[in-house]
């Protein structure tokens, strides 16, 4: 083969990031992040980095997947033929797709060819994967959490207020619905009109519940109602959809842009949280928020504002990045935040600044 982008080097390891604070919702607790990277290198010397994730559980199995099956199919292929490579790995693993553990470690090396396409073009991610407007709106999350009372809900509200962000989300799934109305109410009276409130309820409910609860939920406009039920219930959303004022927003469980078409097309997602990891890469992100604007329904992706900054600012359809920090613990520099607006990094690349050290502090295999 010839030219300058030939891979030549392709290596993956495990890093586990402690969490910033306790985050429960109504399914289960954030423990760890467990870190999925993968370092790429070409053979004029050009080096890209991609990540991925998982709360907790399964990262050693993503892990085995990069380096038994995933990797070695790279080695020799042009970095630059991004969509190519996206589909041999795919079909590569037929075995096991679609599915989380090889959607998690195709986001791996997704990102770090993505990460590479950017440098060689010396533009940010934002530009090259679209370029529709530099910063973006952010909302918060984590002052929402399940496990805080009604006082910390709206204290954290107000310190959002006091920042000039234009969100904030609130867990759902108490024990009764009455409670998580009452903990909107205290906000939404706390905070006035002018920010959205969220609520997301992981999915916790069943149809008939999650339709009884948005009814209650519904007095204080609230800006969408996220994972009511599990993610496979694609005809309870729908019914949920029509019965409530409320948007119903899904996405941050879903691995295959099939299952989005599906939802948009049964009218049962009115907001898309798609997450660059779980769906496989930057590649797929990009045709499911294309796919959702000829839909004209909005994108809000799950999770990893880091990287979601740089992608919500890409499209058209992007409305919010989500606020729940996670990498300070090895980046070198923080999301930019300005006028409650998240700041797409400008330097070629993902824009992500890892901190090399304390990356291999926390590395774990
Ligand atoms: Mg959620």
């Amino acid at each position: 083969m010839i030219g300058v982008a030939v891979l030549v080097s392709a290596e993956a390891y495990l890093v586990d990031v402690p969490v910033e604070t306790v985050r429960t919702d109504a399914m289960q607790s954030f423990i760890k992040q467990e870190t999925l990277f993968v370092e790429l290198a070409c053979d004029d010397g050009m080096a890209g980095t991609g990540y991925s994730y998982t709360i907790g559980t399964g990262g050693r199995a993503v892990l085995s997947m990069l380096r038994d099956h995933l990797l070695p199919e790279l080695l020799g292929r042009d970095a630059r033929n991004v969509e190519g490579t996206w589909r041999a790995l795919y079909d590569s693993t037929r075995a096991t797709s679609v599915g989380a553990i090889t959607a998690l470690a195709m986001a791996a090396v997704d990102l770090a060819l993505w990460d590479l396409r950017c440098l060689r073009a010396g533009e940010p991610l934002w530009r090259l994967a679209g370029g529709f407007r530099d910063s973006v709106p952010l909302y918060d999350t984590e002052g929402g959490w399940l496990q805080l009372d009604a006082d910390e809900l709206v204290s954290s509200a107000l310190e959002a207020r006091e920042q000039g962000w234009k969100g904030v989300k609130l867990k759902v799934g108490r024990p009764t619905g009455v409670e998580d109305a009452a903990r909107v109410r205290a906000v939404r009276e706390a905070i006035g009109d002018d920010m959205d409130i969220m609520v997301d309820a992981n999915q916790s409910m069943t149809a008939p519940e999650a339709i009884r609860r948005a009814a209650l939920l519904e007095p204080y406009d609230v800006a969408w109602f996220e994972e009511p039920l599990p993610a496979d219930d694609v005809a309870g959303h729908e019914r949920l959809a029509a019965s409530t004022r409320i948007p119903v927003a899904v996405g941050e469980s879903m691995y295959s842009i099939g299952h989005f078409r599906e939802y948009l097309h049964r009218g049962a997602a009115g907001i898309v949280q798609v997450d660059v990891a779980r769906i496989g890469g930057i590649t797929p992100w990009l045709k499911v928020a294309h796919l959702a604007e000829a839909f004209n329904v909005q994108v809000c992706p799950h999770f990893l504002m880091e990287i979601h900054v740089s992608l919500v600012a890409a499209v058209p359809n992007g409305r919010y990045v989500e606020h729940i920090p996670q990498l300070r613990a090895i980046t070198t520099d923080q999301l930019s935040i300005v006028d409650g607006h998240a700041v797409a990094p400008d330097r070629p690349g993902l824009g992500i600044a890892w901190d090399r050290d304390r990356v291999d502090d926390h590395r774990v295999a």
